[in-house]
C-alpha cells in the first residue's frame, strides 16, 4: 500500500471486502463494552497513551474488535510516539475501507474495517519504510489474536 493508493481508494472507491457483517447498534452493544462501542461504532478516539496496545510488542495478529476479521500483523507495528498503536500497513488491502474525513477542521483519511465498518482510526503519509504510511489505530478497535 502506498499513499497514492490510499488517496485513490478514499476518492474513487474501495476494494470489495472479503465479506460483510452488518448489525444495528443494539446488537453491537450486546457484544461491546460502552468504551468499545463509542470508539468503534461512533467514531470515538481513546485518550493518547491509554490503550492496551499502545506500547505492546507481543508478536501476533490484530483482529477487528467487532467482527474478528484479521486487520494487522504485529510485524508492521512500530513506535510512533503518538500514544496510539501504529502500523505501516494492513494485512491485506481489501480489509480496510478508506474515507476522506473533514471533521474538526482537518482533512484526514479515516480507516474502518471493510467487513463491519468498525472505526479504526486514521492513516497518514508520515510513517516509516517500507510504505511510508502510519495507520494510527485505537486499541479499543482491535484485539491481539494468536501468534504468528
Ligand atoms: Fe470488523
Amino acid at each position: 500500500m502506498k499513499w497514492s493508493d490510499v488517496l485513490q481508494f478514499a476518492g474513487k472507491g474501495n476494494l470489495t471486502p472479503p465479506k460483510r457483517v452488518v448489525k444495528g447498534d443494539e446488537d453491537w452493544k450486546k457484544i461491546l463494552t460502552p468504551e468499545e462501542f463509542h470508539v468503534t461504532r461512533k467514531k470515538g478516539t481513546e485518550q493518547a497513551f491509554s490503550g492496551e496496545y499502545c506500547q505492546a510488542h507481543e508478536p501476533g495478529l490484530y483482529a477487528c474488535r467487532c467482527c474478528g476479521t484479521v486487520l494487522f500483523d504485529s510485524r508492521t507495528k512500530f513506535e510512533s510516539g503518538t500514544g496510539w498503536p501504529s502500523f505501516t500497513d494492513s494485512i491485506e488491502p481489501n480489509v480496510i475501507k478508506y474515507t476522506k474525513d473533514v471533521s474538526f477542521g482537518m482533512t484526514r483519511v479515516e480507516v474502518e474495517c471493510s467487513v463491519c465498518d468498525c472505526h479504526l482510526g486514521h492513516v497518514f503519509p508520515d510513517g516509516p519504510k517500507p510504505t511510508g504510511l502510519r495507520f494510527c489505530i485505537n486499541s479499543f478497535s482491535i484485539k491481539l489474536v494468536g501468534q504468528i
